[in-house]
């Protein structure tokens, strides 16, 4: 019976040392319904181990459809939706013409041939940082740890941070700004100031990931 016993105990360790790496795939891309790789890959640096590499590729996959699905509601918008004024403040003709600027810049990018740099040792940089780019250095994201502890689905996403940055682009429609950060001051910002709002990243990320959702 010992024998066994340390059999069994050898495949329970064996299965509990086995479940991450399998339970990566599916808890880090709740989205992939398909089961499908990316169909392409993305360039890396310094991004090896812990399988971030597979993470960020499958978030970009997902920032790829969910921006198109985004761009594809913008455009629909004839007036304001509770989507809208909820995260872009007061609608005019003006400032929605601006969040489709943006929105048709960024749903021409393909996330999966970004580079991504897992790099994040900047002097000063605040440690919940979740990524970061220079708006001039296009298709270039810096990925700091905080990352990987971000969500796949709902509020606060890695896809929605590949948004998120990619809309800092100057080259996707002008770029946007930090104006704020967090999903309460993002709302503040559409009522107080919807013309910072419309040029705020965080208002992108947010109105993208739509949640909880609005019509
Ligand atoms: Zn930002």
């Amino acid at each position: 019976m010992p024998t066994l016993q340390a059999l069994l105990i050898l495949g329970s360790a064996l299965l509990a040392a086995s479940a991450p790496a399998s339970n990566i795939l599916t808890t880090g891309n709740a989205n992939d319904t398909d089961g499908l790789r990316p169909a392409s890959w993305p360039t890396f640096e310094q991004c090896e181990g812990d399988n971030r590499e597979t993470i960020i590729a499958y978030a970009a996959r997902d920032a790829q459809v969910l921006g198109k699905a985004t761009r594809d509601y913008v455009k629909s918008l004839t007036g304001p939706t509770p989507r809208y004024t909820t995260w872009f403040g007061n609608y005019t003709p003006e400032r929605h013409a601006t969040v489709l600027k943006i929105f048709t810049a960024i749903n021409t990018n393909d996330y999966l041939a970004y580079n991504y740099y897992c790099d994040c040792d900047v002097p000063g940089l605040p440690e919940d940082v979740v990524a970061y780019v220079y708006s001039w250095q296009y298709g270039m994201i810096h990925i700091c740890p905080e990352f990987f502890r971000r969500n796949t689905t709902g509020r606060n996403t890695q896809a929605g941070t590949i948004l998120h940055e990619a809309t800092h682009y100057v080259n996707n429609g002008g770029g946007t700004e930090d104006w704020v950060s967090g999903t309460n001051n993002s709302l503040q910002l559409a009522i107080d100031d919807p013309d910072k709002a419309v040029d705020c990243a965080a208002n992108y990320k947010y109105f993208a990931e739509n949640t909880p959702f609005l019509d």
